[in-house]
This record gives C-alpha cells, structure tokens and sequence, in this order.
C-alpha cells in the first residue's frame, strides 16, 4: 500500500480523499492556489504545497507544478478527484513516465472514452446501443443540416470534448441549427479547447440513469448498480438518487451487464461511470463514461455499503477487488443534494463571499460531504458546489423525510445558496411519486 498521497484537487472531493486517506493509514499532501491558503483541504493534509495563482490554469491545471509537488514530499500516487485534471490523459501518461500512479485508469481508457465521438465509436463496435447520431465530426452548418435532416429533429448538439453539461444545444427546427450549432462549438473553443462537434437524437422526456464500475488490474470488473440523475438544471445534476425509482430487477441485471461489458472491452481499470439515457419506452442507450470518481458517489456508497474512494486506492495499489457482483446488495434508498453558493433569484448566479455562520444537519443516516467551515471565504474563481447533503433511509420515502429535514435544519449564512430551491423540489408531488425526467425542473419552476 502507498505510504503517501498527493491530492491534486481541492475542495468537498479533496477532504473526501484525504478522510479516507487518513483511515487508511497513508499520509497525505494538498495542493493549493494561493487564494486557498485557508482551505480545509490545505489544513487538513499533513503537508501542503502551494502550486500557484487562482487562476485553475495557472494552479490546479499546472501539470509541472503539480508532478514537482509529487516528486519533492516522496508520494508515490497522485488522487485526481474530479473535474480540474482528472480526465485528463496527457496528465495521466506524465504521472506514467514520472513513475508516480496515478489513481483511475491508465491515459489510454481516459483517452478513448474522454473523446465522447470516440467512445461512442468503441461501444457500438463493442455491442452497446448508444444515442442514434452523426457518425463521425461534424464539419460545418452545412454538414450539420445534412445530418440533423438524417437524424431527425429535435437534435442535439455536443461537444466531442464536452463535461459539466457544456458544449450542448437542443434544436427543435432547421431554422434554429446553424445558430445553435455556432454557439456550441463556440462555446466548446473557450470551455475545453478543443471545438470537435458532432450530433444525437435528442431523446425527449429520458430518464438519466448510470451505473458505478469498479474494475481491478486482474481484469475483475463489478457494477454497483445505478443513480438516477435526471433532476438536471441546463444539463447539470442537481439531485440524485440510488436506486433509481423506475429500475427493476431485470433492468438492473440487464443494464449493469452491458456497463460491465462496456468497461471490459476497453480493458478498463479503477473506477468509472457508465451514463446511459432510458427512454419513455423502456430504451437505454450508452451516452457516455466518465473515466474518474464521480460527485454523486456517495449515494452508491451508503445503499452498497462500498467506499469508493478506498476501493480506488486499494485498486490502484494492484490489490485485487475483494467483491464479487453477488456480494454487491442495494439496501435502502440514498439521496444526494447539491448544494450550491448561487441564487435561484438571481439565473442562479454564483454567490462567493463569507460564510458568517453555518449550521450542518446531522443524524441518523445524514451525511455532510462539505469543504466549507464558519468563517470560511469562498472564492470567485472554481465551482460553485459547497456540500453535498446525502441522506440514506430504509426505502425512498423514509429518504424523503429524512432530506427535509436536514434541509430545513441547514443553515449557510452570509451568502446566497440553492437550499430553499432544493427543499422545493422535494416537496414537489411530482417528485415526491417519482415521477420525473431530465425535463422536471425546466417544466415545474419555469419562473427561476
Ligand atoms: P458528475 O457526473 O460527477 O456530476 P459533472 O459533469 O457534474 O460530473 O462534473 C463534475 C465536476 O467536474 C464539476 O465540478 C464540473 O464543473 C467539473 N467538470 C466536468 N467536466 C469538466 C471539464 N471538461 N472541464 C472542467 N471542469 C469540468
Ligand atoms: P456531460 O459530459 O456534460 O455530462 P452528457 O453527454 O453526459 O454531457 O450530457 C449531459 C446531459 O444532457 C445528460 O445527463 C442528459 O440529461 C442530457 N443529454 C445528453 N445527450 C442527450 C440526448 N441525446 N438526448 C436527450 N438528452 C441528452
Ligand atoms: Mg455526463
């Protein structure tokens, strides 16, 4: 096992791994930006290297920066968390040649499933059914008006390169494509570099259901059942759930099976989120995987009893999984909040400044995933996510009571926060009978 860990994230995701870290015996060393000087995560970890200005490209995205932290504190393996360099594969292949692990797969999962037209390809030669779309790049506005009328509208837009539900455009007629498709792959420039384009069907009305993979480097690979993650805002999760409501047994069964072949047929390792899209109809369809440990995973954990994080370092370490997929048993029902430093009010714009006063709901079966102290002063320059309220119940309905609860015991003063937001949705009585898809919060709170 690692004796030392280099946590290249900050934030809720940074504490988590250095908690389990710290359970396991391994130290553990932050990277900071300047402007996280007093960060939890910097405080927590038993050693802490600046690694540069706020700025994400001049901090937490600087690679030499980062390697030269690992190599000068003597880690031996670098944790990316999520977002920031974690599906990254150039990022991944340095820490190969540095001779440092890298926590998750190897450069090349990241890359073939990191390029969603590429992940795409892999799986339908692999027998996955995924989204019907373009085959390959799409060029230009005429090309892309040659497909859409192949494909039939509405279409979708994407990002080959796309992540946190940038790079998307819905288009419902021709007279709207070339604008929609224009601003995309502007926007898809600026986000990730990289402004590769190209074209679903748009699945109206679809559930958004994944499931987690956990796969050793024995080539033993394990689903852990799924999330529904369908309560979205501009394609962004707002609200989770496992088990999802509409799943049965079967699907499960069937569904978790295609996600364990679509990790073996790319030789797969650590763990990754297969995300698929389930239809009015009962259709699923691959729509793309994410090579890292995932925000919502810790709903996975309270209804498997599995620590992922743990489960990722062990598997790193070159240990074998010490589950099998029949060891692995749904209990309960677990849901996830984000909650976030924004104003609903306000088109949800981001709210940073300090927290004067905090109170965190606790209790049997409520856990608190938060980077966030009294006093603390959030910055202006990353992601808005605070904590993460995940409450774990003997089925769904005892969950429910159990999140309003804690949401209305939640209190973040000094700044704005979607708390109020959140307590409505779970008090709506469409999502209260499970009755919901990726649509719900565009449809029932069309004035925020
Ligand atoms: P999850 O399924 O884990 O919720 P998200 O798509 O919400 O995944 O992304 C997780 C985190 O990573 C979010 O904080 C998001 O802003 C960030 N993120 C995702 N993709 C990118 C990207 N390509 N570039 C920068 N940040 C990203
Ligand atoms: P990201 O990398 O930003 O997470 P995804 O491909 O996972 O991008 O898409 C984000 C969200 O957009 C999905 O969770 C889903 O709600 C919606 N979405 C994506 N593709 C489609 C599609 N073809 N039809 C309908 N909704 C889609
Ligand atoms: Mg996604």
């Amino acid at each position: 096992m690692f004796k030392k860990i280099l946590i290249a994230n900050r934030g809720e995701i940074a504490v988590r791994i250095i908690r389990a870290c710290n359970e396991m015996g391994i130290l553990t060393v932050a990277v900071y930006s300047e402007i996280d000087k007093d960060a939890l995560h910097t405080q927590m970890a038993d050693e802490a290297i600046c690694i540069g200005p706020a700025k994400s490209k001049d901090s937490y995205l600087n690679m030499q920066n980062i390697l030269s932290a690992t190599v000068l504190t003597g880690a031996e393996a670098i944790h990316p968390g999520f977002g920031f360099l974690s599906e990254n594969s150039k990022f991944a292949q340095m820490c190969e040649e540095c001779n440092i692990k890298y926590i998750g797969p190897d450069s090349e999962n990241i890359d073939n499933m990191g390029n969603k037209l590429k992940a795409r390809e892999i799986m339908i030669n692999a027998g996955v059914p995924v989204v019907p779309g373009s085959g390959g790049e799409i060029i230009d506005e005429a090309q892309a008006l040659l497909e859409a009328e192949k494909i039939g509208y509405p279409v979708m837009i994407k990002a080959s390169a796309g992540g946190g539900g940038r790079g998307i455009r819905v288009v419902s007629t021709v007279e709207d494509l070339a604008a929609a498709y224009n601003t995309a792959k502007a926007e898809a420039k600026t986000s990730f570099g990289d402004d590769t384009m190209y074209m679903e069907k748009f699945i109206e009305e679809p559930r958004h259901i994944e499931f987690q993979i956990l796969a050793d480097e024995h080539g033993n690979v394990i689903h852990l059942g799924e999330r529904d993650c369908s309560i979205q805002r501009r394609n962004q999760k707002v609200i989770e759930e496992a088990p999802g409501v509409v799943m049965t047994k079967e699907l499960r069964e069937q569904m978790g099976e295609v996600a364990v072949k679509a990790a073996k047929s790319i030789n797969y390792k650590n763990a990754g989120t297969i995300e698929f899209l389930l239809d009015k109809h009962g259709k699923y369809y691959f729509m793309e995987m994410n090579t890292r440990i995932q925000v919502e995973h810790g709903i996975t954990e309270m209804v498997t009893g599995v620590d992922l994080v743990k489960a990722q370092i062990k598997i790193a370490s070159g240990q074998k999984l010490s589950y099998k997929q029949e060891d692995i048993k749904i209990q309960g029902h677990a849901i996830e909040c984000r909650i976030n430093a924004e104003n609903p009010n306000k088109n949800f714009m981001p709210c940073p400044g300090e927290i004067k006063s905090l109170h965190i709901p606790g209790g049997y079966g409520i856990r608190i995933d938060s980077a966030a102290y009294q006093g603390y002063k959030i910055p202006p320059t990353y992601d808005s996510m605070i904590a993460k309220l995940i409450v774990h119940g003997k089925d769904r309905d005892e969950a429910l009571c159990k999140m309003r609860s804690a949401l209305g015991e939640f209190i973040i003063e000094g700044i704005d926060t979607n708390i109020d937001f959140q307590f409505k949705i779970v008090n709506n009585e469409k999502f209260i009978k499970g009755n919901f898809d990726t649509s719900f919060i565009s449809k029932e709170f069309k004035n925020i």
